[in-house]
């Protein structure tokens, strides 16, 4: 089977540190044709490292060529809707990185948008989704190791300043055109992981507070979430400016063991026995993120992150922006 011939646009960050890596192990479904971005320093740069000389600025002549069947949009979030349109109007299968939209408005057209381009592949790159951890962890809960969960909580305790963290070189983060900043960018995450844990989510209560000012509106959140089916609380902590710390943990309370997932290691912890440790490989989920981007071009169908989840996980995270007081 020939591979799906791909262009990147965007060839910022993650295209170089997320995407690339996860394509160069896909030569089989994956042939990257061209590179497109908002200069052609940025597309130089991406192209001498992975070997593609096909390189433009013009996303629009991109889009008419019908030698390229996919496009992989890794650009600024408040991009996300017109590049995305365009693709789908032109015809093009598109992965688009995560948060689908910078509004719930401009996630409703998407969405609209996708279901009119049918037979077109439309995918939200949430690579948590297809962490093989995350995938793990939700197994473990219902073989009913666990016993009966009553309880979880996530923990996002990280300090972003330059020193540490290379996406505060990217203006659009600092200046951003969508609500709230980091929480919303990175917190989705999270959110996508906790929905597909325990379903759909309710906001009970939400605080959000501005600890640097300089990386954005806000960079400190408490969120209590509700599961809608079963009542389960939910706790998501986003504190972006935790300083010295670098903890990311998420807890799953049941009354038989308490599940801890962190990095890609679960940890299960019992009364009076030691501690049950697993290590699950697990490079992200980019790689199967693009697998299933390749399998539902192939077979025709769709994808567990297409427009409609990624409008949901949207949906959650701002009603919990919402709730604290700051309108999305
Ligand atoms: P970035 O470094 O700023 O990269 C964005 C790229 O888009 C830049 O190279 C920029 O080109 C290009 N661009 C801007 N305007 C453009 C235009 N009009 N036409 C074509 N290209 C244009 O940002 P990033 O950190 O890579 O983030 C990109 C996306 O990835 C965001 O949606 C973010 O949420 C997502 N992301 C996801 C993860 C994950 O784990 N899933 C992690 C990080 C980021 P120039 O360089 O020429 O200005």
């Amino acid at each position: 089977m020939k591979p799906v011939r791909l262009a990147i646009v965007g060839c910022g960050i993650a295209a170089r540190d997320l995407h690339w890596p996860a394509l160069k192990k896909l030569p089989r479904h994956f042939q990257v044709i061209a590179l497109c971005s908002r200069t052609m320093e940025s597309a130089d740069a991406l192209g001498e490292l992975i070997g593609c000389r096909d390189r433009t600025t013009d996303y629009d002549a991109l889009l008419r060529r019908d030698d390229i069947d996919a496009v992989d949009l890794v650009l600024p979030i408040p991009l996300n809707h017109d590049f995305t349109r365009k693709a789908l109007t032109a015809r093009k299968h598109v992965i688009v990185e995560k948060p689908l939209a910078a509004s719930m408005k401009e996630a409703r057209s998407l969405c609209r948008a996708a279901a009119r381009a049918k037979g077109v592949v439309a995918m939200v790159a949430e690579n948590f989704r297809y962490r093989p951890t995350l995938i793990r962890l939700k197994k473990m809960m219902e073989s009913g190791i666990a016993g009966e969960i009553y309880g979880a909580r996530f923990d996002v305790f990280i300090s972003i300043t330059p020193q540490t963290n290379k996406y505060l070189k990217t203006k659009w983060r600092l200046k951003h055109e969508y609500p709230a900043g980091f929480p919303v960018d990175g917190g989705i995450h999270n959110v996508n992981a906790l929905r597909f844990l325990f379903g759909e989510l309710k906001t009970v209560r939400s605080s959000a507070q501005q600890v640097n000012p300089t990386i954005g509106d806000v960079d400190t959140m408490h969120i209590d979430y509700r599961a809608e089916e079963t009542g389960v609380p939910l706790q998501l902590n986003l504190f972006y400016s935790a300083r010295g710390m670098r903890e990311i943990r998420l807890l799953v309370f049941g009354t038989g063991a308490t599940l801890e997932m962190r990095g890609n290691t679960i940890t299960t912890f019992r009364d009076q026995k030691e501690p049950r440790v697993e290590n699950v490989e697990d490079s992200g989920g980019y790689v199967e993120e693009f697998l299933a981007f390749h399998k539902a071009i192939r077979t025709g169908g769709t994808t567990e992150t297409d427009f409609a989840e990624g409008t949901r996980d949207l949906r959650t995270i701002l009603d919990a922006v919402n709730k604290a007081g700051l309108s999305p």
